[in-house]
């Protein structure tokens, strides 16, 4: 069923950083700290990057153990959408996963819940694995509409693309944690996870698993208690993964917390 998941999914999102130079230094970086021999099977793990480093990060990803993201694909298969990436062309450079949904894109790209849908399928139709994320702003925490929120935002990738949404990855983002060093305690993420879970539950089939990632803030020093969460299945990381020591401290945690 649609329970938590035994292994951890651990992903980075590098957002607009780095350069072709640098982006390279922190996968070499990775690679070394994550290699091959003692990967463990318990975490996965990806890092997502700009769109214009994936080919050359894909080069040095091959045959590693970490996978390669997107962080946005657009909602049109080809033609004149000026700028766009298609889902057909993610998959072309190895992509195995694509962000959709980040509040920055549904922030300052008003993207609506209904494009974020159309994204996740396009990416589904490609073969690429979307990580959706919801989360609801500190205004309308404060006003108790988490739980509306999040759900409406899941609703419209689950009516969209049906039993095809036990492909998908959820990543719960609280908007007023991501890059402000403020955290969801664990009760707090529980809560979420746990309201998500139950609606995947009632949408896809009970043997399903789908894996439901924290995001916002997490780092070196609160990953283990977060992931140790029951219900937290892995993190989305952004800052955190910038630094090579940082991101790989958060994936020994993962395998560690996986291990009991
Ligand atoms: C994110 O952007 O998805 C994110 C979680 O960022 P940070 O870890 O920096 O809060």
């Amino acid at each position: 069923m649609t329970q938590s998941n035994p292994q951890k999914l651990i992903v980075g999102n590098w957002k607009m950083n780095g350069s072709l130079a640098g982006n390279g230094a922190l996968i070499q970086d990775l690679l070394k700290g994550w290699p091959t021999h003692q990967v463990s099977r318990r975490v996965q793990a990806a890092v997502c990057v700009p769109s214009v480093y994936l080919a050359p990060c894909a080069g040095l990803l091959h045959h590693s153990c970490l996978d390669l993201g997107a962080q946005d694909v657009s909602a049109h298969d080809a033609g004149a959408y000026t700028g766009e990436v298609s889902a057909a062309m993610l998959r072309d450079v190895g992509a195995r996963y694509v962000i959709v949904g980040h509040s920055e894109r549904r922030q300052y790209h008003a993207e609506t819940d209904q494009l974020v849908a159309q994204k996740a399928q396009k990416a589904l139709a490609a073969g690429i694995t979307p990580i959706v994320c919801v989360g609801e702003s500190w205004s309308e925490r404060q006003a108790g509409q988490t739980a509306e929120v999040v759900k409406r935002q899941l609703a419209a990738v689950i009516q969209l693309n049906g039993h095809c949404v036990c492909e998908i990855v959820v990543a719960y983002e609280p908007v007023w944690a991501i890059g402000t060093g403020q955290t969801a305690s664990a009760e707090q993420a529980q809560e979420v996870h746990a309201l998500l879970r139950a609606q995947l539950k009632a949408a896809v089939a009970m043997h399903e698993r789908i894996f439901i990632l924290y995001g916002g803030s997490m780092n070196a020093a609160n990953a283990k208690l977060l992931l140790s969460t029951p219900g937290i299945d892995g993190g989305l990381i952004g800052g955190a993964s910038l630094k090579a020591a940082d991101f790989l401290s958060i994936l020994a945690d993962a395998d560690a917390v996986s291990r009991v």
